[in-house]
């Protein structure tokens, strides 16, 4: 038996986004969606189509950013707006390691200065879920289809080097595949396997993207197998284990 294969594909001659662009209709401008698509859109389109950038310039920088950048060799200003956009700070150096309100937890919290004009940043959707959620509605009303949406961000990872993608906002699927009571191909029952696929999608979905002027800020997932599972992606304080041993120092 063969199953139908999954098809992958960047969306190409969507414009500069500026503030202001209906993402939804340019989008579906250039492609035809299906029903079941999944769609994957760069976190820095999403935030420059609502404003959520902003220009260096505009920004005094604390006595804290100050400390912080001169150790990390940053513009103090840029620090000022990692600290602003980040609720808990785990490490302030070699870089700014911080949670977000959202729950995500980045380096430099996901602050840009790629893919705008000089002297600007991009900051990440406050609310990465309700981007995600708006999005897909918004491709349900002008479009009729039923998507679902991820909204990616490019991070690094502990461990290993080398950023990937990952799904910092995300509607219409569920974040992990759970596996665990199901039995392997010798019938032990899976105890802790849970599979973060709205990640693993992303992070595709990010080769795909690249990260510097390809111009290729949405991908388009068709015939991806459904899954079940649920959204809790975050660790729960209590659970984090590294976050604990990081404030521990
Ligand atoms: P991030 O991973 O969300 O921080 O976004 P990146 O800056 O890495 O950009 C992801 C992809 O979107 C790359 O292919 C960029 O060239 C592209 N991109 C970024 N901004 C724009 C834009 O305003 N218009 C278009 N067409 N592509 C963009
Ligand atoms: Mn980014
Ligand atoms: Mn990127």
């Amino acid at each position: 038996m063969r199953e139908e294969p999954v098809t992958v594909f960047g969306v190409r001659g969507l414009p500069l986004i500026k503030e202001g662009d209906d993402l939804c209709a340019l989008i579906a401008g250039k492609i035809l969606l299906e029903d079941g698509d999944i769609v994957c859109i760069a976190s820095s389109v999403y935030s420059k189509a609502k404003g959520y950038t902003q220009s260096l310039s505009g920004i005094t920088p604390g006595e804290r950013a100050c400390r912080i950048a001169g150790r990390t060799g940053e513009d103090p200003r840029f620090i000022q707006a990692v600290l602003n956009a980040s609720q808990d700070v785990l490490l302030e150096y070699p870089f700014v390691l911080s949670e977000l309100p959202c729950g995500h937890v980045g380096v430099r919290a996901g602050v840009d200065q790629s893919n705008i004009e000089d002297g600007m940043i991009i900051l990440l959707p406050p609310d990465p879920m309700a981007a995600a959620s708006e999005l897909r509605e918004g491709f349900r009303s002008g479009t009729g289809m039923n998507v679902g949406v991820i909204v990616t961000d490019t991070c690094g990872r502990s461990f290993r080097r080398g950023q990937t993608g990952h799904a910092i906002g995300w509607s219409g699927m569920r974040a992990i595949r759970d596996f665990r009571g199901d039995s392997d191909l010798f019938g032990h029952i899976l105890k802790i396997t849970e599979e973060a696929v709205v990640d693993e999608i992303a992070g595709f979905a990010n080769f795909v993207m690249g990260e510097s002027n390809n111009g290729v800020p949405v991908v388009i997932f068709r015939n991806c197998p459904p899954w079940i599972g649920h959204d809790s992606l975050y660790f729960t304080r209590d659970e984090d284990i590294i976050r604990k041993r990081l404030k521990d120092h």
